[in-house]
């Protein structure tokens, strides 16, 4: 894979700096049980990298001393770390909104039949990547196989109150070198599509476009896309859109304890820079403020400002207006 850090180019974005913490985005370690095409985090079922005990307890404690409201966990699939459900349970007991960045195929994982109980007797939030209703897209993107099995999750997640009483967010992110089309039309192309064919209820659609990183950003350039890509996002950045990039907010923990601006900058190795810290671990900033700290951008920080604007929590803009002045692709063009 090629290393797609050395060709993003520096200097160009906005500055922009940080507030005080409400969410802490940890990421628990990089096993999956797929391994997708556009996976940022080139994750897979070979990966060992996992967060151990006393960092998951260090984790704990940053939290409750940030101050942060939601604790958001991501992977690889989250699931598989031995440590998951404890740190939940914890989480939970302390009052915090949970989020399970969740592939739904670990649903079926051995060991992991009882996963879907467990999620829904905690109330936890469910964020479900389905980058599309139609089996072959997700197939292509996802692995063979991963559309039935995702719908077969969906169902049971539904059958315990997901998308009704409890929050089930689906993801959608592009085949291609597009941006996200409009976030509420094709949330009402999903609601149509699942509900009809399928009987599948979700609590809303998060459009999220691919940052050129890690397996998407190598596959752009091995097929001599990658600076056509980076042309995309720049031109349809939205400076409105800075005001609401996740990385304001949100603290990203890597499975190690070192602390960063956002996954992607994780993913990238640009880590959290605090004075003259060159990168700093949980054990250090226990109780520490990140306010006004300046976040650490190149340009693949476009990928957040373009268009209607992409973080963990979808689309920053309202996704039924025309974005990027009328060149935006419609949900046909990207192949939902
Ligand atoms: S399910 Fe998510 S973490 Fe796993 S390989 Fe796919 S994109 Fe990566
Ligand atoms: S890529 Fe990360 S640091 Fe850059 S704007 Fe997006 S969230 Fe912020």
């Amino acid at each position: 894979m090629r290393d797609t850090l050395s060709l993003i180019p520096r200097g160009r974005f906005p500055s922009i700096r940080r507030r005080s913490v409400s969410t802490v985005q940890a990421n628990l370690g990089y096993r999956c049980n797929q391994t997708c095409q556009h996976c940022h985090v080139n994750a897979g079922p070979h990966r060992e990298e996992m967060m151990d005990r006393d960092t998951l307890n260090l984790l704990m404690r940053f939290v409750r001393a940030s101050g942060a409201r939601v604790l958001d966990l991501t992977g690889g699939a989250p699931e598989l770390n031995p440590g998951f459900r404890e740190l939940v349970a914890e989480a939970r007991a302390a009052g915090l909104e949970v989020i399970d960045r969740c592939n739904l195929t670990v649903l079926e994982e051995p060991g992991q039949e009882d996963l879907a109980e467990f999620l829904a007797g905690h109330q936890v939030h469910v964020v479900a990547s389905l980058p599309c209703y139609l089996e072959d897209n997700v197939d292509r993107q996802r692995g063979k196989g991963v559309f039935e099995t995702s719908l077969r999750a969906l169902a049971r997640l539904n059958a315990l109150g997901y998308g009704t009483t409890l929050t089930l967010d689906l993801v959608f992110n592009p085949q291609g070198p597009s941006l996200p089309p409009p976030q509420q039309a094709l949330e009402r192309d999903y609601r149509q599509m699942l509900g009809e064919r399928y009987g599948i209820v979700f609590s809303r659609l998060l459009t999220l476009a691919n940052m050129p990183i890690q397996r998407f950003g190598s596959m752009l350039a091995s097929q001599g896309k990658f600076d056509d890509y980076m042309a995309l996002l720049r031109e349809a950045h939205r400076d409105e859109n800075l005001d609401a990039v996740m990385c304001r907010d949100l603290v990203s923990v890597d499975w190690q304890g070192y602390l960063f601006d956002c996954d992607f900058n994780q993913m990238l190795g640009l880590p959290l820079r605090r004075a003259a810290q060159s990168r700093s671990h949980l054990r250090e900033v226990v109780g520490q403020s990140f306010a006004e700290l300046p976040i650490v951008v190149r340009d693949h920080c476009y990928g957040c400002t373009a268009g209607q604007g992409s973080s963990c929590g979808g689309a920053l803009a309202d996704g039924n207006e025309s974005v990027a002045q009328g060149d935006q692709p419609t949900a046909e063009a990207v192949g939902v």
